[in-house]
């Protein structure tokens, strides 16, 4: 079976062909600056890396020069595209509508464009791809798959604001959370290293990347999660400021002049460790910067992993214990320091971590000593592979 997934921005698209029984990549890349002038990269599995740059005006024509390249004489990895079994898209939101995966018809991408308010960035991106992709492969069945939907078992205690509850009712106004199919990934490899049904654990998930959260799986299910009705809340970010006081947001905004929707861009865009140490939103420019003596640049490094360690604590409290850690994404799969920095706050718990196999990149390991109480992972995360697998599971 091959599964073509998709993950569509406004101007980028990126695309891997996956056949999901043999957990194998066929092919990879992705299409960018669409809409200014175009730019494909394209590598088959065990190939070079192919960059052209293909009149790309709309996603149509980025979609239409991908399947070009995967169909390809010479570098193709398909023959034709009736290869392609299903194509599977990344949705960002699909707020209280979407609690699994489904596929696409005309009323499910009525029901995503409802949700486009709750994510106007991400959304109607998302579902150019899915109309692009609708157009130039007809017959071929779509999957939609919600970055939120994991959260939809959060329970109400966790995911309600203390806002009125008329705001609830009439527009939603609550937590939803994201990065959903990488914290389900990375919880069910948990349980297979352990060894354990995925329905008997408490396990808590750090997926630090540019974008980062921490969720609370009890049982298999999501209970609690850092982000909130969008990804800015929680974690101190790449540029997202995480949890803040909103009344420091109107104290800034009348200081700077800023209209609402300009503080939110400063919010999103210009703050988290980007803000704090002046220097990158790249954690390892930072970390470069804090070891020539940068102190902004250490300080956003220790505010990053005493958020993480807070939030750890918390959700152990929120489920009456954890039995395991991940780290995952980019930071937490690849930087031993973030994941020492963060255990060293939870010596309390009975963790204790091996130094030597913390050394690991990108690779599962568990980073814990054997009488650690609670063991703990590095676990790299495949959101790609996870939305094939739902895609092919929904297809079939
Ligand atoms: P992601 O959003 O998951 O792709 O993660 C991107 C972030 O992970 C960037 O800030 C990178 O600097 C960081 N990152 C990736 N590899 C490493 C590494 N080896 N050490 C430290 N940070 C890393």
């Amino acid at each position: 079976m091959k599964i073509l997934v998709i993950n569509c921005g406004s101007s980028s698209l990126k695309y891997q062909v996956i056949d999901p029984s043999k957990e194998e990549v066929l092919a990879k890349g992705l299409c960018e600056r669409i809409g200014i002038d175009g730019r494909l990269v394209y590598q088959p599995k065990g190939g070079e890396k192919e960059i052209t740059e293909p009149s790309l005006p709309t996603h149509t024509e980025a979609v239409q020069a991908v399947l070009d390249a995967l169909c390809n004489e010479k570098t193709g990895v398909l023959k034709s595209l009736s290869e392609i079994d299903a194509v599977g898209h990344r949705i960002v939101h699909g707020g209280e509508s979407f609690a699994n995966s489904a596929i696409i018809t005309e009323d499910m991408i009525k029901a995503i464009e409802a949700c486009n308010d709750l994510a106007p960035l991400h959304n109607p991106a998302n579902l150019i791809g899915v109309r692009a992709c609708q157009k130039l492969m007809p017959n071929v069945p779509m999957v939609a798959v919600f970055d939120t939907a994991f959260h939809q078992t959060m329970p109400e205690v966790a995911y309600m604001y203390g806002t009125p509850y008329e705001y609830y009712e009439k527009y939603k106004v609550r937590k939803y959370g994201f990065h959903g199919t990488s914290h389900s990934f990375v919880s069910q490899r948990v349980a297979v290293l352990e060894g354990k049904p995925y329905d008997s654990l408490k396990t808590i998930v750090c997926h630090l990347g540019n974008g980062a959260s921490v969720c609370a799986v009890k049982n298999g299910k999501s209970v609690d999660t850092t982000m909130g009705l969008s990804p800015l809340q929680g974690l101190l970010m790449g540029t997202r400021s995480g949890d803040i006081d909103p009344s420091a947001i109107e104290y800034f905004a009348k200081k700077e002049n800023l209209s609402f929707a300009e503080a939110m861009n400063v919010l999103n865009k210009k703050s988290g460790v980007l803000g704090i140490s002046g220097v990158s939103s790249d954690f390892r420019d930072i970390e470069a910067a804090a070891k020539e003596g940068n102190k902004r640049a250490q300080l956003s490094l220790d505010m990053f992993v005493y958020k993480v360690a807070k939030y750890v604590g918390a959700y152990a409290a929120a489920m009456n214990g954890v039995d395991c850690i991940a780290f995952t994404a980019g930071l937490g799969e690849n930087d031993a320091t973030t994941r020492k920095n963060v255990c060293s706050y939870l010596e309390f718990l009975g963790i204790t971590i091996d130094e030597e196999k913390n050394k690991t990149r990108g690779e599962e390991v568990k980073i814990s000593t054997d009488d650690s109480k609670v063991r703990v992972y590095a676990i790299p995360t495949n959101e790609e592979l996870a939305i094939a697998r739902e895609t092919a599971a929904l297809v079939k």
